[in-house]
């Protein structure tokens, strides 16, 4: 079996591939200064009985006019009939993005994209280290874990943001802990009322004690901090089989037609965007002790 195929969940439909489908804005929630997370559901209730996701995936999410950005889904997979996209305004699409209102639509397709590999992580240490807006395509990993926590060892998030004011998510991280989720944050600035970590994430995942042969590291965020969080895992002896990254490029077709995404003989949004490492390690540059 391929590295990269085998957490590809079941096909999406061809329709599905390059065809949006009509979805309503139904709630918008402001994260941190420039990133909201919006809600979305297909005006076709057909459409959306059908969608479901898996954690990790991403949609194609088009604007009218303006064009489509790739976004991962960063709501819990149990619950599709409100499709989450934390969005950070940068550029045409999701400047566009960020003027629309509860009650807009915007064009959707997909789910696309490998997967997190979940199932095959049971009964292991899950470590996961991410840093920004790397967490988005965590949080779906994280209530698959909380809500099957007896299935996995000790559960670590470490995450990093430059400021405290850039932490996503913040008003879970109580409930995430008392799901037994040991929670680390970590800033590059700390500011007058912080107490916590300050650095960043590859020196604090450098600080902690695992079980190599019973962990898997899952991580998401700056390339930069991914390549320093695998340098670490690998210096620590984890396999490279047991070390997952989401990567993200600029896409367009979001089905491997464009080679907009290609890396390697790879395009992130088909054999992506998450990667077991021992696929990616020639082409990521990561080296091995
Ligand atoms: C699998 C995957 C998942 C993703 N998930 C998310 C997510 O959950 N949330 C999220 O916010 N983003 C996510 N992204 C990133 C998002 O798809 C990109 O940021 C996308 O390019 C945004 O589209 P845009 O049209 O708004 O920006 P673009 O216009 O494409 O601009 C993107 C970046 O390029 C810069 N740029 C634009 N034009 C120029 C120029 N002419 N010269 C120099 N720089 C320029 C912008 O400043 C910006 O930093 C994901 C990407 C992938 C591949």
């Amino acid at each position: 079996m391929s590295t990269t195929q085998f957490m590809r969940p079941a096909a999406v439909s061809p329709k599905h591939l390059l065809e949006p489908y009509l979805a309503e804005i139904t709630d918008i929630t402001p994260e941190i200064e420039g990133v909201s997370t919006y809600w979305l559901k297909f005006t076709d209730p057909a459409i959306q009985k059908a969608y479901t996701f898996q954690p990790g995936q991403f949609n194609m999410v088009y604007v009218p006019g303006i064009g489509e950005a790739a976004i991962s889904i960063c709501s819990d997979p149990q619950n599709p009939s409100s499709i989450g996209h934390s969005i950070r305004f940068v550029g045409n699409v999701t400047r566009a993005i960020s003027h629309l209102k509860v009650g807009d639509t915007v064009g959707l397709r997909g789910p696309f994209g490998s997967a997190w590999p979940m199932e095959s992580l049971t009964g292991k240490d899950i470590f996961i280290a991410c840093g920004g807006i790397g967490l988005p395509p965590l949080r779906p990993a994280i209530y698959h874990v909380i809500r099957n926590r007896e299935k996995y060892g000790k559960v670590t998030l470490l995450y990093g943001a430059r400021t405290p004011k850039e932490l996503m998510y913040t008003d879970e991280y109580e409930a995430w802990r008392k799901a037994g989720i040991d929670i680390e944050v970590s800033v590059d600035r700390g500011d007058t009322d912080w107490t916590g970590r300050v650095g960043v994430v590859p020196m604090w995942f450098y600080q902690f004690r695992f079980d190599a042969r019973k962990t898997a590291v899952l991580t998401c965020g700056p390339e930069i901090m991914i390549r320093f969080v695998i340098f670490e895992a690998l210096a620590r002896r984890i396999p490279l089989d047991s070390i997952f990254v989401s990567l993200e490029r600029n896409m367009k077709c979001g089905q491997g037609s464009c080679g907009h995404c290609q890396l390697g003989p790879y395009f992130i949004c088909k054999d992506g965007p998450v990667f077991r490492f021992d696929a990616l390690q020639p082409f990521l540059n990561v080296e091995e002790f």
